[in-house]
């Protein structure tokens, strides 16, 4: 018997109309590329989405065709995630972190119609336009007073506030289909090209849903939210579609990452709530530090996307006042899996055994279901010892990547994450190694073998392996270890500067350490575990 309710479906557009009707005075704080603060109202947000809805519909965009954006945190970004998503397009976010030959990539390959972009990002626009085929128009994300000279993007150069000008906002969001796709994100890891993960509608509400309970990010239209996770970066961890389905003030920090101005615009917004990997904290505390400030209504940061040192958790809760949530999770996983928040046992334990719960990144939200298995397969005991492969499974898990239709990452429908962890009889997990060979550096990808190719080039490398050590800064940075050809004198400063050009700058290694050999596994493989324990401490003990 099928039960009686209304079939309504889950749609992007409908997180938008929600807020603008019962949240339609909540405010949206951004600091614009242009250096001033902006601000207006979740109803503003919407009308504005509407005109870009139809703005993009004038320049021809279908249903099902991507719209690229290369931006920061902004009011401007935000409309798009509506405006694409919410009229049947895909909003593409692009990472300009990247080289611009993995740009150039992934553009093409997700044939973008149309690339949205900020300011800061025009030099990166102009190198990639010549070298894409695929977008008819760039747009600048700015009014007409600051529009930019580009003489290589000539005739395919538009304006966002003319765009916005010319459309009316009398607009009907489209019934989609729920299962339709609505966004897409690339993620660059281990070999080959970077590939892309495209969200649903349905995956999208379903993981908003879920990440916003008070045991997962906890948030509601109390909190003011600072997401310093990049928009670009997993759609900033789902907090643009969470705010709008709460009814949170937003507070956008633009380009301005430094911890002087996190730290003014935290103090001046009143943020309740923020979330970005430990690099940024880092130099945040670093600023509070220093001026010997506090945080007036800052009460609890989201930390994920690399290990939360406990000296960081200490550092916010014990001087701070702010409750850290520990996070983990992934772009194939929308992309919260897990959240590191304490069953009612745990609040009695004394301090040190509950910052080492909050070193764990946490248990499974609703809608995550998880296991560890050995590697013969069978799944391995719950009991905080025993670690194996993390798999996960779940209606915001991705089963397929964007335009690989032949190739399924799944393992009998479990998505091996690449993250080797335990999990304690609570149920908390806790990584404790990365099966998968990449280097994670202040939040984003760096792929080894990319940096093993590179040096291939140079004529003195033998042998090249690039392996992740820990920093105290970045948390991870690439160590090269080379095997020189017989009688060459190459030194490291050559090989350094030959990755200049060829890599974006932030991937090339840090030092570049000569050996004899290295050592080899039974099938000739190099044996990277091994490597990575021995030159673990290289960059901590340098
Ligand atoms: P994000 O950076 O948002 O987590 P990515 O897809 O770029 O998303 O990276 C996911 C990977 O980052 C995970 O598979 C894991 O290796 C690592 N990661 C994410 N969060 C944590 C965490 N809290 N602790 C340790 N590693 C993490």
């Amino acid at each position: 018997m099928q039960g009686l309710m209304m079939q309504q479906p889950l749609l992007v557009a409908s997180l938008l109309m929600h807020a603008e009707r019962h949240h339609g005075t909540q405010e949206i704080v951004s600091r614009r590329v242009e250096g001033d603060i902006h601000r207006y109202s979740y109803r503003d947000l919407a009308q504005r989405a509407r005109r870009m809805a139809n703005a993009l519909a004038g320049l021809g965009i279908q249903a099902g065709e991507r719209v690229g954006t290369l931006a920061w945190n902004g009011y401007r970004h935000m409309e798009l995630y509506f405006a694409a998503s919410g009229s049947g397009s895909v909003l593409h976010t692009l990472n300009p972190r990247l080289h611009v030959d993995q740009l150039a990539y992934i553009i093409e390959h997700a044939q973008d119609r149309v690339v949205f972009f900020d300011l800061t990002f025009l030099p990166l626009i102009e190198s990639v336009a010549p070298r894409v085929k695929s977008p008819k128009v760039f747009v600048a994300m700015t009014d007409r007073a600051h529009m930019p000279q580009a003489h290589g993007l000539s005739s395919m150069l538009m304006c966002y506030e003319d765009l916005i000008d010319l459309h009316s906002d009398a607009y009907e969001w489209p019934l989609l289909d729920e299962n339709s796709a609505s966004s897409l994100c690339y993620t660059s890891g281990t070999t080959g090209n970077p590939k892309g993960v495209l969200y649903s509608h349905r995956s999208t509400l379903l993981h908003t849903y879920a990440a916003a309970l008070p045991d997962s990010l906890n948030c509601s239209a109390r909190d003011a939210i600072l997401p310093v996770v990049p928009m670009f970066h997993v759609n900033a961890w789902g907090l643009p579609y969470i705010a709008c389905m709460v009814g949170a003030k937003l507070v956008f920090p633009g380009p301005a990452l430094d911890g002087k101005s996190l730290y003014e615009l935290i103090e001046a917004e009143q943020v309740t709530l923020s979330a970005g990997v430990p690099t940024v904290w880092q130099g945040l505390l670093a600023h509070a530090d220093a001026i010997e400030g506090s945080f007036s209504t800052m009460r609890r940061t989201i930390i994920g996307g690399a290990p939360c040192p406990t000296a960081m958790t200490a550092a916010f809760q014990n001087r701070h006042r702010v409750d850290v949530l520990h996070a983990w999770g992934m772009t194939e996983l929308s992309p919260v899996g897990t959240v590191c928040s304490f069953k009612t046992h745990q609040l009695s334990l004394p301090v040190d055994e509950r910052y080492a719960v909050q070193a764990k990144q946490g248990r499974s939200v609703f809608g995550i279901d998880m296991k560890i298995v050995g590697p013969d397969g069978a799944e391995l005991p719950w009991d905080g010892n025993a670690a194996g492969d993390l798999l996960v499974r779940g209606p915001w898990v991705t089963r397929q990547y964007f335009g690989n239709d032949d190739a399924s990452p799944l393992r009998d429908g479990w998505f091996p994450t690449g993250d080797v962890a335990k999990i304690d009889r609570d149920g908390f997990m806790q990584i404790t190694d990365r099966s998968k060979d990449v280097i994670k550096s202040g939040g984003e990808w760096i792929s080894s073998a990319d940096i093993e190719n590179v040096a291939y080039l140079h004529a003195d490398v033998a042998s090249a392996v690039c392996i992740a050590a820990r920093h105290p800064k970045w948390d991870e940075r690439p160590l090269l270890l080379i095997v020189k050809k017989p009688d060459s004198a190459l030194t490291e400063d050559e090989l350094l500067a030959f990755f200049d050009g060829r890599v974006a700058k932030w991937w090339k290694p840090d030092a570049v350490v000569f050996v004899e050999s290295v050592p080899l596994g039974a099938t000739g493989k190099v044996l990277k575990h091994q490597l990575r324990e021995q030159y673990a401490d290289h960059y901590l003990s340098a």
